[in-house]
Order: structure tokens, then sequence, then C-alpha cells
């Protein structure tokens, strides 16, 4: 049996029972519930730096990160502090205040060509707020998104590809009807022939493309730049709408036809990798990007960012209705606030990148035959497969399976990984090189 059982931690059982009764599957968000893993999830007490600490009082360094918004650690002090500032002044105000402004500021700084931001509660609401401005803007009702993209848990996005090349989507969530999963058509990651069979066949209907410039939800699948500025030409030559700015400016009182916009979905991958955008999102030069996650330091966020003409769509300014009672409140403004002040200095992404480097050479210098550490950054996918996979359908079963097979293991080197093999594991500033070996030991154990 794996060692993650009631034996070891007997409260995070006796806990996971008592929320099975009263939450769905005992958990707020379906991957927590460790269904790939198997055992008991972790029921977390306290977290501080880079070590978790769970109810049954074992401690463990977590690579996990919250999935990646605490690139600083766990309760970093500055952002604590800020958070604890602004709680004594106000939970919420539902009404304009200083703070929103200074963190559009530090996030406009970090995407050339932004000049607008609106502030939602979550990375969802971000991407299903790009995806009405899309369609809003340009009067056309498609979205192409990838195999194996996680853009959050909006209708429009939870659809799966049909059967032929270039066909519009099929629901992958019960509760979704085929019409709004009709209304999406998925491609292919790593496959330029399948970008352009989508706009071959759909191209005056596309209102966006929505990509992961980095993908890191379903592993982490790294695009070659030709596969990049292949997308980024077929959706200009959809429209070319960046020749055209004038079409949105004056605002048309009845949304005309333009061309199809290019959506980053930076959630994940902004701020992760240097101050602001990806590299790989930089190279596309997107007519929109998602935030979420770093931006909000831990607290719950959502952002779109993009060109003044385009966000400017929005109500109250324009036609697209978009609001939330909570959006930009002083809380999560002021994490976000306080973590991008933090990473305006260069040496944190440097660090970084020294403690990523040590994990990836650890692992390279065994060189062990049946494991890759895919890596960006301070961003890890432990691969224990030979080939490298850059699409969703090229990731094999038995990599999967033998990271879902070896996580009971990691959990008792004191280790807390993701606890899915699809999942990509993160490193903060707060970690060492010390526990980054641990890491590395750990993962070679178990190819
Ligand atoms: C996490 C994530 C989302 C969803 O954000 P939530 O805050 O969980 O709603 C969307 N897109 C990407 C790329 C993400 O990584």
């Amino acid at each position: 049996m794996p060692v993650s059982g009631a034996a070891q931690r007997p409260r995070s059982e006796r806990l996971y029972e008592r929320a099975q009764g009263l939450l769905p599957g005992g958990v707020n968000s379906p991957v927590r519930a460790f269904g790939a893993v198997g055992g008991t999830p972790v029921f977390f007490d306290t977290a501080h730096g880079s070590r978790v600490r769970d109810a049954d009082g074992r401690e463990y360094v977590d690579f996990c990160q919250s999935w990646g918004p605490l690139i600083l650690g766990h309760a970093d002090p500055a952002v604590v502090s800020a958070v604890q500032r602004a709680a004594e002044r106000g939970l919420s105000f539902g009404a304009c205040h200083a703070a929103e402004a200074d963190l559009a500021a530090l996030i406009v700084a970090g995407y050339d060509g932004a000049e607008r931001v609106r502030l939602v509660s979550s990375g969802t609401e971000a991407v299903m707020t790009a995806m009405r401005m899309a369609r809003g803007a340009t009067g056309r009702p498609l979205i192409v998104k990838f195999e194996g993209g996680y853009h959050g848990h909006h209708d429009s996005l939870l659809v799966k590809a049909g059967s032929g090349l270039a066909t519009t989507g099929l629901a992958s969530s019960a509760g979704v009807p085929d019409r709004i999963a009709g209304a999406t058509v998925v491609a292919r990651l790593d496959d330029e022939e399948s970008v352009s069979a989508v706009f071959a066949e759909h191209g005056d209907a596309v209102a966006a493309v929505i990509v992961e410039p980095v993908p890191a939800n379903n592993g982490l699948l790294q695009q070659r730049d030709e596969f990049l500025d292949h997308l980024a030409a077929e959706t200009r030559r959809a429209g070319a709408l960046r020749q055209r700015d004038e079409f949105l400016n004056p605002l048309p009182a009845e949304p005309r036809r333009a061309g199809a916009l290019l959506i980053a979905d930076e959630v994940i991958s902004g701020f992760r990798l240097r101050y602001g955008a990806s590299p790989a999102a930089a190279r596309l030069q997107p007519d929109l990007v998602t935030l979420g996650k770093i931006i909000g330091g831990g607290m719950p966020i959502g952002a779109v960012a993009g060109r003044a003409a385009l966000l400017e769509q929005l109500a109250p300014v324009g036609p697209v209705y978009q609001a939330g009672t909570l959006s930009g409140n002083p809380l999560s403004v002021a994490a976000g606030i306080a973590t991008l002040d933090a990473l305006t200095d260069p040496a944190r992404y440097a660090e970084l990148e020294r403690l990523g480097a040590a994990v990836e050479q650890a692992v390279r210098t065994a060189s062990p035959a049946g494991l890759q550490l895919i890596r960006s950054g301070s961003m890890l996918w432990p691969y224990y497969g030979t080939d490298r996979p850059r699409a969703a359908h090229q990731i094999a079963d038995a990599a999967i399976a033998r990271f879902n097979g070896a996580y009971a293991g990691f959990l008792e080197r004191g280790l807390y990984l993701p606890p899915s093999g699809f999942e990509v594991g993160f490193l903060s500033t707060a970690h060492t090189a010390e526990e980054c070996r641990t890491l590395a030991e750990a993962l070679l154990a178990a190819g």
C-alpha cells in the first residue's frame, strides 16, 4: 500500500473523511483529491517559504507552491505585511482605490504594447473576458484553442478535439451544451499544418486563437519558435488587425468584422520566467494577454491586458459587458504589488534560474535512461520517458504512470510535488540549492 495512508497521516485521514461528507470529493478543486496518485490528500496546516507543515505535524519541501502564484515562496514577509496593512484599511471597497492603478502600471511595464488592464478575480475569469472582448471586437464567433491547453473551467474551453482535423470541438465536461462546445475549434500544438487547416476551414469566422505561450498545464510542452511564428502569422493573415488599428478607433456603434485576435494566456507563465512577458509570449506579440497567479501573490486575481483601443471595448467605455463585486479588491492588489515590486529586481530571476539549473544538472549528470527534467526557468516537469513531448498526444501514458506510482515515495522523503504526472512543479526564491538536490535525488530514485 502507498505510505501516504492513514498510518502516517491520521489527522489528514480524519479531516478528509469529514470533508468528503461536506464537499464533493472532499475538495474545492479536483486535482487536490489525489485521484491520480492515490492515497489520502495531505491537509496543509501552515506554510512558510519553501516549507509546508501538514495537519499531522509532518514537514515537506513544497514544489507545488499553490500551482505557481508563490514565486517568492509561502507567506513571504513583504507580501504578508502588505496584505495585513491593506486589511486594516478595509477588506473590500467595491469602489475605486489608488492601488488598482499601481498594480496596472506594474503589469503594463512588463508587457510591450499593453496600455490598459482590467482586473478580475481568477484566471478563468480573465480568459472568459478576453474571449468575449475578441468576439465583441471582431463580430466573429469562433475561438481556436490547442489540445492540452488549459485556460480555466468556463464552458467554451472545456472542449476536446472532434474526430477530424479543424473540426469544431466536443464538450470535455458534462453540462457544456454542444452549441457552446461547437464555437471552439481545437488545433494541435507543434503542428503548423493543423493551424493552417483551422484557418483554411474557418478563417473568416475565427474571433481569436488562445494559446499558452509556454504550455504548462498538461506537462510542459515547450514550443518551437517556428511554430509560434507560424501561429502568429496565420492569425495575423486571418484579418491583419495590427495594420488596421484605426478600425477600433473611434469605436464602432455596431461590432464590425475585423481580423482574428491572438490571446496569450500567461496565467502561469507571466512574470514566471522574467519580469512580465515570457520570451515566447513576447515573440507572439499577442493582441490580448491574460494573467493571474503571480500577479496576485497568492491571493485570488486575474487580469486582461492589451492596447487601449481593444480594452476600451469593455464597459463602461465600450459595448462588451464585464463586472465583478471583488474585482481589484485591496487585498489581492496589495499582494500583487508587493510580489511584482520584488520581481523588478532581476537578481530574483537569476536565483530561480540557478536553482532550476541545479536540479536539471543533477538529473543530467546521473544520466538516467528513463527520466528527463523538462524545464523552463523555475517550472519543472519530471518526465519518465525518453522522447521530449511538444504536443499533448505525444505524452506517454507509461511516463505519467511512473510518476504517479512514485508519488507516495516523494511524500515519504518529505517532498510535496503536484499530485499528478501531468502537472508542472514550481521553484520559488525561498527554495535552497540543498532542497533542489534533494528533489533531483528523489526523482532519480523513482526513475
Ligand atoms: C491556472 C490557469 C488558468 C485558470 O486560472 P484560475 O485562477 O485557476 O481560474 C487559466 N489559464 C492558465 C494558463 C492557467 O495556468
